[in-house]
């Protein structure tokens, strides 16, 4: 995931491992390994769409990035800055720049508090204007999400669902980010609010210069909006490249599976749905070798030992990096 210009992001080799503690005097005892040594690179204006089944560790990176979330290895530098070399104070000064917009809306906003409340909250915690100025922001902020000016003085409980999505994208943007990442945050809507909020999210990137990383179980929803495409299993990316090439010519098995389960819309197409076995392993106790093996319809006895390295396995310029022993054969 290397490229000449200078990356907004870069992680590099990230680890969440969440220990497991058991036994009368709570000795750990094994790790879930959620996220297991991720590189990523998201360059600024850029989408970069994180896709894998529920329990897959693309949430817990999400959070890990934006130190919601302890890492266990690797670094976080965000404008060649390295998050772990910042201090307390530097710290919530960078945060301004990394937002995050939750799944369920309704569990994010405190129910007990009007919008203008809710909305003020970062300019108070920041120090930023005076009540007036700070009202006339957050009518602003509504204004940008699409939301009339009378929502000020309402409850998050007097909203829809996607209205309150609405007001979460507010939330995100008051601090004028370079980067937010949005955590399944239309997986909860319907399919015709799905789209709004995505055009929405499309509309204020090219208004404030916004990165995205975008994640997500549904492979149609990245699409939409993505530029790349990084496909996680077990902890780990297995693929990643451009967001055309993933659903035009998938490598890994997993990303192929992921793609035919994708419906068809021309009834005359015929597509060829690849049905995996089993459910996804436990990551506590990850598969040897690929972790794709246990379901892999194409596994030989080399992936049960050998862990197979990501790969550029894209056409001249293009990067498409692939891990899977026998990828560009299957
Ligand atoms: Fe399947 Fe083997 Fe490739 Fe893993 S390395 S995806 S098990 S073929």
């Amino acid at each position: 995931m290397s490229s000449s210009e200078k990356p907004l992001l870069s992680v590099k080799n990230l680890k969440v491992h969440f220990p497991i503690r058991g036994g009368v005097f709570l000795k750990q005892v094994g790790n879930v390994y959620a996220v297991d040594g991720v590189d990523l690179e998201i360059k600024a204006g850029e989408t970069v769409g994180l896709v894998g089944e529920s329990g897959c560790g693309k949430s817990t990176f999400g959070k890990a990035l934006l130190k919601l979330i302890k890492s266990t290895d690797g670094s976080i530098e965000f404008e060649g800055q390295d998050l772990d070399s910042l201090t307390k104070a530097s710290l919530r000064e960078l945060r301004k720049n990394l937002q995050i917009i939750f799944q369920d809306p309704s569990e994010s906003l405190n129910s007990r508090l009007t919008i203008e409340k809710i909305l003020s909250e970062p300019f108070e915690i920041h120090k930023i204007g005076s009540r007036k100025e700070r009202k006339a922001m957050v009518l602003d902020l509504l204004k940008k999400v699409g939301l009339p000016a009378d929502s000020i003085s309402k409850y998050p409980h007097e909203f829809s669902g996607g209205q309150k999505q609405r007001i979460g994208i507010a939330r995100a943007i008051s601090m004028n980010p370079k980067l937010i990442v949005c955590d399944e945050a239309v997986s909860a809507l319907d399919v015709s609010v799905q789209s709004q909020i995505m055009n929405l999210l499309l509309d204020l990137q090219e208004e404030l210069q916004l990165s995205y990383l975008f994640i997500a179980h549904d492979l149609t929803v990245v699409r939409h909006i993505s530029d790349k495409v990084a496909v996680m299993y077990l902890g780990k990316i297995v693929e990643y490249t451009d967001a055309d090439s993933i659903y035009e010519n998938p490598m890994h098995p997993y990303t192929k599976a992921l793609i035919s389960a994708i419906p068809e819309p021309d009834p005359t197409k015929k597509k060829k749905r690849i049905i995996l076995q089993g459910d996804v392993p436990s990551p506590i106790d990850p598969p040897s070798g690929c972790s794709f093996h246990t379901r892999c319809p194409y596994a030989i006895d080399k992936c049960k030992t050998e862990t197979p390295q990501l790969k550029n396995y894209g056409a001249g310029d293009k990067e498409q990096l692939v891990s899977c022993h026998l990828a560009g054969e299957v």
